[in-house]
């Protein structure tokens, strides 16, 4: 992994002493707030503020940090400098490619967008998501690591799922986007990343369990324990889409009937309104309900109250502090909740009936801060001098 542990010292010497401080002056700046006085790295990190001071020279000798002068040693502010090394976000849905370069704090310093040809093969998006980062990446820092979501169950770095993301279905995805990329690839399900997002910097931030789904075209969900991503034996942990909420319920294009995600989709609530509203496009289907159309109304309200039964499962099993609600479906807000905390009250535990539902607050962009968010906590810093 890191040069640093290659070049091992004995235990205790005082060079491995000074890496080791040196590394818990580093975690403080990467894991909070933009930046901090040395008064404050010493109080986080319980090293005397003489070898605060020490250790903020060395390592902006490094080029790591970056330390303004302020009014006295004490007062000035440092933090993490952008020629550490920077990180990529790749995000791709089933019609959509996000790319982001950000910093190893995870902040995003660019980002863009692109409509994807829907059931996209995985070689030409790849080679594009390449371009993207090359282009949106500054000269003067290198892009260490790259993470990247996919709308699918994802176990040991291959895709699984032939009907949820046809065109990469059995890909060693992965290995794959490292040779393309040619640095390492972190390859995670799209919803865990949205998970990540928004237990880090959205709607479940101080929580330390948090439960969140998306729901698009299909349905995702990621789990958050011990502010840590759950994965399962395999890494597939969180396919609550696929659920069986009726047996004898519509058709799922898993082969299924009656899952969750056949009731909640956008797709298959647009389905079961066809002919009924004049409705053409999900957005236009909430204007109509917010107008107080009777049918968008109901449309919303049942996949809301599907949405909560599902739920209500997940509050009795692993009881996170709080549910949260993202994709295309979040948009309806109000509309939506007020039946999704019912679904969940008639059919959950009295003891976790009212644990919170609220609508995420990174929108369409949670799975590609998590994307950075992600890449950003898996890459470790050299404390080498620089060549
Ligand atoms: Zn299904």
């Amino acid at each position: 992994m890191s040069h640093s542990r290659r070049r091992s010292h004995a235990p205790g010497s005082h060079a491995s002493l000074r890496n080791a401080n040196q590394r818990r002056v580093l975690d403080v700046l990467r894991a909070g707030k933009a930046d901090y006085t040395q008064a404050e790295l010493a109080r986080l990190t319980g090293l005397a503020p003489a070898t605060i001071s020490n250790i903020v020279r060395d390592l902006t000798a490094l080029r790591l940090v970056q330390a303004d002068a302020g009014s006295g040693r004490r007062g000035s502010s440092v933090r993490l400098s952008h020629e550490s090394g920077l990180v990529a976000g790749v995000d791709f849905g089933h019609s959509h490619l996000g790319v982001a370069i950000g910093t190893l704090t995870g902040e995003i310093v660019a980002e863009e967008r692109h409509l994807l040809r829907p059931a996209h093969a995985y070689d030409g998006s790849l080679a594009l998501a390449a371009s993207l980062i090359a282009e949106l990446a500054p000269d003067h820092a290198p892009v260490m690591r790259v993470a990247m979501g996919l709308p699918a169950p994802i176990a040991g770095g291959v895709v699984r799922g032939p009907h949820i993301l046809p065109g990469w279905h059995g890909t060693e995805a992965r290995d794959r986007a490292a040779e393309i990329f040619g640095i390492p690839v972190e390859l995670e399900n799209d919803a865990n990343l949205g998970a990540l997002a928004e237990h880090r910097r959205g709607a479940a931030q101080g929580r330390r369990s948090s439960f969140f789904i998306k729901i698009s075209s299909g349905v995702g969900a990621g789990i958050v324990h011990d502010d840590q991503l759950f994965h399962g034996a395999i890494g597939t942990a969180g396919e609550l889409g696929h659920i069986t909420l009726n047996e004898t319920g519509p058709l799922c294009r898993c082969g299924g009937r009656g899952c969750l995600e056949a009731y909640t989709s956008i797709n298959s609530i647009m389905a079961r309104t066809e002919g009924r509203v004049s409705a053409t496009t999900f957005d236009e289907l909430i204007a109509a309900a917010r107008a107080g159309e009777v049918v968008p109304r109901g449309a919303i309200e049942d996949a809301g109250l599907h949405l909560g039964w599902g739920l209500a499962g997940v509050v009795n099993l692993i009881n996170p502090e709080v549910l949260v609600i993202g994709g295309d479906i979040a948009r309806a807000g109000d509309l939506l909740l007020e039946s999704v905390a019912m679904g969940v009250r008639r059919h959950a535990l009295d003891v976790v009936a009212q644990t919170p539902v609220v609508i995420g607050a990174l929108a369409d962009r949670a799975s590609l801060v998590g994307a950075v968010l992600l890449a950003a906590e898996r890459t470790e810093l050299s404390l080498d001098p620089p060549v």
